[in-house]
């Protein structure tokens, strides 16, 4: 069974709470303020807000390198301001002033969808093989503008033209452990996203137990 914390330092995180607490994968689904708490969970959810401030409260907090520790090897997801922190490389921040964690080979642009209007729902077309339909909900979004590595796959398009932002955009994509969504999958009634993440976080586990064994 899987222990899931969400990142709550600032932004939408009881929402991914009250999802995870219907998966019966997983036991335990808590807020994340302290590297303590941190360490007694197996997958990370970095949920939307505002990504300077997420990075200052953390690092205020002590925070950013024991979660920079934790994005290395453990399964993590980012939603809007997550993905933002989880990109190796983001455009339109404040000069210097932006920490990252890093991990994903992405770049992202900020705040793409920042000259609409705060809200935009639209349609991407998830690869979970059958290729979904999922309805996504978009807040200031960051797009990812570039993928630097071949190891990162892309697993969702945007289906619709936002403002000058090309259907077929990409807003979901994962490398390994780390997942990351530009859209927020827990302000919709539709937990397949969550449930995507709940199986990439077992597997990921699951791998990690092997190759610790083989160790031993
Ligand atoms: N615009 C925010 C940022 O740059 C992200 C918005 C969101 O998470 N909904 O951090």
């Amino acid at each position: 069974k899987l222990k899931v914390g969400v990142l709550a330092l600032q932004g939408a995180f009881i929402e991914h709470i009250h999802i995870l607490q219907r998966f019966p994968q997983v036991s335990l689904a808590i807020p994340i303020r302290t590297a303590d708490q941190l360490s007694s969970v197996d997958a990370l959810i970095i949920p939307g807000g505002e990504s300077t401030t997420i990075a200052l409260v953390a690092e205020r907090s002590g925070l950013l390198e024991p979660l920079r520790e934790f994005v290395e090897s453990k399964p993590t997801w980012g939603t809007c301001a997550g993905m933002i922190l989880l990109a190796n490389e983001a455009t339109q921040t404040k000069q210097g002033g932006q920490k990252l964690l890093g991990g994903l080979d992405i770049t992202v642009t900020r705040n793409k969808f920042g000259t609409q209007a705060p809200l935009h729902i639209n349609h991407v077309t998830t690869k979970s093989g059958n290729d979904d339909v999922f309805p996504a909900v978009f807040i200031r979004a960051p797009i990812i503008s570039r993928i630097n590595s071949l190891d990162v796959e892309v697993l969702a398009r945007l289906e619709h033209t936002i403002g000058d932002t090309d259907a077929s955009a990409i807003v979901a994509v994962r490398q390994g452990h780390l997942f990351a969504t530009a859209f927020h999958p827990e302000l919709t009634n539709d937990d397949r996203i969550h449930q995507y993440f709940v199986s990439l976080a077992l597997e990921s586990l699951r791998k990690r137990c092997r190759i610790i064994q083989q160790q031993i």
